[in-house]
């Protein structure tokens, strides 16, 4: 818990108890247990937005002979040629996650035989 989350709860606190001893009436309460499950529930959906599922390691080059990994879209038929590998979440297009896939590469040139 960071210090400024640490400061909010604690203003939060002393304006419930404030409110609490100045106002002896039951709709206050009733507010006040509204507007703090309303809070919590808030926090705790918006909480799972904030976790991002970041990188595992340093980036690393994708290396293999004789295929290319490609993103593929399944969605628009979209795709993207991965060269370095940053975190093993496949990134999203059309609201999707991308399908990862090994295409053979074409042959460079021609060869001498
Ligand atoms: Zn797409």
């Amino acid at each position: 818990m960071s210090s400024r989350t640490k400061v909010l709860l604690g203003l939060l606190a002393v304006g419930v108890a404030a409110l609490l001893v100045l106002a002896r009436q039951g709709d206050v309460l009733v507010a006040l247990i509204i507007g703090v499950v309303v809070l919590l529930t808030g926090r705790a959906v918006f909480r799972g937005y904030n976790v991002t599922k970041g990188p595992i390691g340093p980036p690393e080059d994708v290396v293999e002979s004789g295929t290319l990994l490609v993103f593929a879209c399944e969605v628009c038929g979209e795709q993207l040629v991965l060269l370095r590998k940053g975190t093993d979440v496949p990134p999203r297009h059309c609201a999707e996650a991308m399908v990862l896939r090994r295409i053979p590469t074409p042959e460079r040139g021609v060869s001498p035989n």
